[in-house]
């Protein structure tokens, strides 16, 4: 690309952005300027288009957990014909973020699981094997965890919110300390005040740090203009999805109502639910809503795919695989 072009995309890109704070418009040039993008492993980041957005997976960790809880009352001899699985029964789950720039935003969804967080013993029990990188991923955008001014958390169970502190010192600090933290104000309350089953999955180390930060709404919000968070409940009373619509091309991340694409028949539901029959009620209304819109559903914890789109009969007719 000659030097002309170069200045054009920036021209552009100043034109288009040029409400951005100082310094975020020149970066935002120079990730025009960029044919692909590395995260840590080498891989090509993966990524997707939908509308105006681009929507692009950072390293968040992984985890394994129990296939016989991750798909509650449905057995073994159906669920291993639709998700691979390892001797111990458990099954790949990524944790990692969704980034995206919108209205001169930088904006994630989830957290990861974080880097530093866990002990060998909780390492061992959840299966993880792979710690967060976000810094690593933010810098092939030339971004820095302070850069981010959203973070859209579905919920605040460990394996979402691990990652919005940091271990500093004896005790955590923000990992996103410029942003604002979008939850549900069910899902803020019980995360403070957990009971005597959800205590093992909401700490204080995880939100002590960033409660000043933290937005909470009641039934919906919209961000940004585009940006919807619904709260459904189902896996947790407080659980919310996320959807957005661009240039008429829409997108729904509904979190762990839809862990994995083998996750979709709405009666598939965790054991780790706290209100199975809402999760079903909600996974009827928002897949089937999605499907005649034509959506793409986004995955934070899928192993195989980043994204997808399915028909009516259930078929995948459109994928971004994970690399
Ligand atoms: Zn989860």
């Amino acid at each position: 690309m000659g030097a002309f072009a170069m200045q054009d995309e920036r021209r552009i890109a100043k034109a288009l952005f040029g409400f951005w704070k100082k310094g975020k418009s020149n970066r935002m040039a120079n990730r025009l300027n960029r044919k692909r993008l590395h995260n840590t492993g080498g891989k090509e980041m993966e990524q997707i288009k939908i509308g105006d957005m681009t929507l692009y997976w950072l390293n968040g960790g992984v985890t394994h957990l129990d296939g016989g809880c991750m798909f509650g009352v449905v057995p073994k001899p159906l669920w291993t014909k639709k998700y691979p699985y390892n001797e111990k029964n458990q099954i790949e789950l990524r944790t990692d973020p969704i980034f995206f720039q919108w209205n001169g935003k930088n904006i994630l969804i989830e957290s990861g699981i974080g880097n530093g967080k866990l002990s060998e013993k909780q390492k061992r029990n959840y299966g993880v094997t792979e710690e967060s990188q976000i810094d690593a991923s933010l810098q092939e955008f030339g971004l820095t965890r302070n850069d981010i001014d959203i973070v859209l958390m579905t919920h605040l169970h460990f394996d979402h919110a691990c990652g919005l502190t940091v271990p500093k010192g004896d005790g955590f600090v923000s990992a996103f300390p410029n942003a604002v933290i979008y939850t549900s104000e069910i899902e803020w309350e019980e995360m403070r005040h957990p009971n005597i089953r959800s205590k093992s999955t909401y700490w204080k180390e995880n939100w002590e740090a960033v409660q000043d930060q933290v937005e909470i709404f009641t039934e919906e919000i919209t961000i940004e203009g585009a940006i919807r968070m619904i709260h459904t409940g189902g896996h947790s009373d407080g659980h919310a999805i996320v959807t957005a619509e661009s240039g008429g091309e829409k997108w729904v991340h509904m979190a762990d109502l839809l862990p994995t694409h083998a996750h979709r028949n709405p009666l598939w539901v965790m054991a780790y639910d706290d209100y199975p029959m809402t999760s079903i009620y909600q996974k009827q209304k928002w897949i089937d809503k999605a499907i005649q819109e034509d959506a793409w559903f986004i995955f934070y914890h899928d192993a195989i795919y980043r994204a997808l789109k399915w028909d009516g009969e259930g078929n995948i007719v459109e994928k971004v695989k994970r690399a």
